[in-house]
């Protein structure tokens, strides 16, 4: 530890800005993106002409995060605070869980599967209004929400690893992994289904994550006693700073011992988003897409902006998930 070199490199950690992403930029935009391609012909057309909206502002929630109170708890659901068997036991509908936990309970340890259902009601509006700029805009968001919601860590007071000596896990989960491996994952997920009951769904997917933290945390741990410190963490220059990463080894280490867990929980994100996206369309009356606006308004437009500089001048701190 003499070296003067590790010396410098173990400063430099101390001051890495943090990310606070959740699935990361890559992983957000991606799904969002390709649950468009899930879609039935009447609504897919419609999806492909504003794909790029859907793609860019998949991370629009994130950067709210700072800026928006009451937008945080819509992320994640802390389910081990409320007991070992809370999976099974939480009530599933927002109302008879208020009754039982009291809202503010609920909003201090998270909202996402109560939100999902939130959403697709208002989804289901726009598309009965015919409002371009709501539908586009529910549609995106909705996905980001569900893609939160198939994140193991997003499940759990330890969302960074940081009550097991493994803080970092979560960007390397969510961002790490599926930025040097979704290249290799299979995407093609067969087309949306309708959704008798979106709000169990919103609760399937939340288990589903739940019920893969074990191995996460699991094999994390146990690679870490392989390999030795200097070998787990490598060094990369991102925008012009020297950051420390998980090293390529341990990466490939640990996403092999997850046995292609990301690549279920995006394929599970992918298909459940298209299947909102049909479930609130079909309950609307299954209107037509194809004569809707073509664009959005200038004003709209603007409004886009003007909520995109106050994400940035935010001061609302949400929890910390980078490193
Ligand atoms: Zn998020």
């Amino acid at each position: 530890m003499a070296n003067p070199l590790k010396v410098i490199l173990l400063v430099l950690l101390l001051f890495l800005p943090s990310q606070g992403n959740s699935w990361g930029f890559y992983a957000h935009q991606r799904i969002n993106r390709l649950a468009v391609f899930a879609l039935p012909p009447e609504m897919v057309g419609f999806y492909k002409k504003h794909i790029r909206y859907i793609t860019e502002n998949a991370v629009n929630p994130d950067k709210r995060r700072y800026a928006v109170e009451g937008e945080a708890p819509r992320h994640y659901i802390d389910l081990d605070v409320y007991g070992d068997s809370a999976l099974y036991k939480m009530p599933r509908y927002w109302q008879q869980a208020v009754e039982k936990y009291s809202e503010d309970t609920l909003q201090t340890y998270g909202i996402v599967p109560w939100h999902i259902n939130l959403m697709k009601y208002q989804l289901t509006q726009a598309f009965k209004e015919r409002n371009l700029e709501r539908i586009l805009r529910l549609s995106t968001e909705i996905g980001h929400y569900i893609a939160d919601a198939c994140v193991p860590l997003h499940t759990t007071q330890n969302y960074n690893g940081q009550l097991t000596g493994q803080r970092g896990i979560h960007g390397f989960w969510e961002s790490r992994l599926p930025e040097m491996y979704a290249g290799n994952y299979d995407f093609f997920v067969g087309q949306a289904l309708y959704l008798e009951q979106p709000q169990l769904k919103a609760w399937g997917i939340v288990s589903s994550a739940h019920l893969a933290l074990d191995s996460v945390l699991y094999f994390e741990k146990q690679l870490t006693q392989e390999f030795e410190e200097e070998k787990k963490y490598s060094f990369e220059v991102r925008n012009n700073l020297t950051t420390r990463v998980y090293s390529r080894p341990f990466s490939l280490a640990y996403h092999n011992q997850l046995r292609g867990q990301v690549e279920r929980q995006m394929r599970l994100a992918i298909h459940t988003i298209a299947s909102f996206w049909y479930t609130a369309w079909v309950d609307a009356g299954q209107p037509s897409l194809g004569t809707l606006a073509n664009t959005l308004t200038p004003e709209q437009l603007h409004q886009l902006e003007l909520e995109k500089k106050a994400y940035e001048t935010g001061n609302h701190t949400p929890r910390e998930e980078g490193n």
